[in-house]
């Protein structure tokens, strides 16, 4: 009798587990405070709940909403994209509502890749994006950032082009280092893409979350970039709303029209009650999105500081959920051994770098932490590294 295959198609077989997993199930194992996942612990706005709630009530999208969205919100994203940053997007064409941003990333590259082409994308890199890739047939090629100052480079961009590049995936503010890619750095990316005719997929997740006096600027603002840019959002981190996924891609007409292809059969329609939801959140007053990153930097600062305090070196973030260290000093050369160790011997979770790249050393000594958590959560973990490190 031959052998029954394993039940899953080969060019998935790189994607069976995510480290979340295995980093979640040790947490639990160990009763450690995790600093693994990146999901706010507390929730979004209450004003925002109850116009979910008032929306079910009311059969507001209890059933199927329309196809690319509800046109409230669409409405919403076009508005949100005109008063943040001054983008003209037609709400009926040009904005498209999808499964959390996620779904938005599998569908711009189901519709805009080939089997065979090549993505190019920074490293680290947030780790659905390989998978999407590879659901697509094309390869994925990693530019690392710099190492250390995580700054991306245009010209190691450059030298990674082929004939088969056909997209730039990019991540600002980035996704695990913190980073927020400056004006500057962008335009000097902006002029590869265009050398090169090439599309841009830009996630913009954490646009609401940039700390101190740095701004974030959406690649589709810059010079000839709005015509072949592809911008992702996502309710779950703007709102604190993880588990609703809602998220949505904007562009021009003819890129939108076709991510909405793929979209249309992968979940067809979903959240509905959520959507209208999702629409006054994203008109919520100024007052929210200030207070929203500034707590977010206070938690920041209050575990950043922490970490130095206790001689833990740490690359502050100027954005997102996440910081860095560098374990070399505590004695790790080796970014997984840290994490696999750090639960036992401190009662905390961190996720390594090397799972977002695909060249090991590349990411080797450094590890994630996500410190968008209550700062009784920070404190605890504080104290538990300071008795194991201290
Ligand atoms: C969380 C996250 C996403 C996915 O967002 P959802 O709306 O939950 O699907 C996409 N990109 C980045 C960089 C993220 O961190």
């Amino acid at each position: 009798m031959t052998r029954r295959q394993p039940p899953l198609v080969s060019r998935m077989r790189g994607h069976t587990a995510t480290v979340f997993g295995e980093m979640s199930a040790l947490a639990l194992a160990t009763g450690s405070v995790n600093l693994g996942q990146g999901f706010p612990d507390t929730d979004g706005p209450d004003i925002v709940k109850e116009a979910a709630i008032r929306a079910i009530r009311e059969g507001r999208g209890n059933q199927y909403p329309a196809a690319h969205g509800v046109p409230e919100l669409r409405a919403a994203i076009a508005a949100h994209q005109k008063r943040f940053y001054d983008l003209d997007i037609a709400p009926v064409t040009d904005v498209v509502v999808t499964t959390g941003a996620s779904e938005a990333i599998a569908a711009t590259l189901l519709a805009l890749v080939e089997d065979g082409d090549e993505v190019v994308m920074f490293s680290p890199w947030f780790d659905l994006y390989a998978a999407a890739i590879s659901l697509t047939g094309a390869n994925r090629v990693e530019v690392p950032l710099t190492p250390g100052s995580f700054r991306p480079d245009a010209g190691a961009l450059r030298a990674a082009i082929t004939p088969r590049t056909r997209l730039l995936l990019l991540n600002t503010p980035h996704n695990p280092t913190g980073s927020v890619f400056t004006r500057g750095e962008l335009l000097a990316i902006a002029e590869v893409v265009l050398e090169h005719d090439l599309w841009v997929l830009s996630d913009e997740a954490y646009e609401h979350l940039v700390f101190d006096s740095k701004q974030h600027t959406p690649f589709s603002t810059l010079p000839g970039m709005a015509e072949r840019t592809i911008t992702i959002g996502s309710a779950g981190k703007s709102l604190s709303m993880t588990g609703w996924k809602v998220g949505w891609a904007s562009g021009p007409t003819d890129l939108i029209a076709a991510v909405r292809v793929p979209r249309q059969h992968l979940s067809f329609v979903s959240g509905g009650p959520f959507q209208w939801a999702v629409s006054e959140g994203l008109a919520l007053p100024d007052d929210y999105w200030a207070e929203f990153s500034s707590g977010m930097q206070l938690r920041r600062d209050l575990f950043c500081n922490g970490l130095r305090d206790l001689g833990i070196p740490v690359i502050v973030p100027e954005g997102t959920y996440f910081a860095t260290s560098d374990v070399r000093s505590l004695g790790y050369d080796d970014g997984w051994q840290f994490c696999r160790d750090l639960p036992i011997r401190a009662g905390v979770v961190a996720i390594p770098h090397q799972v977002f790249h695909d060249n090991d050393d590349a990411g080797k000594p450094y590890v994630r932490w996500a410190f968008c958590k209550r700062p009784e959560v920070l404190n605890e973990a504080l104290e538990r590294l300071a008795r194991a490190f201290g």
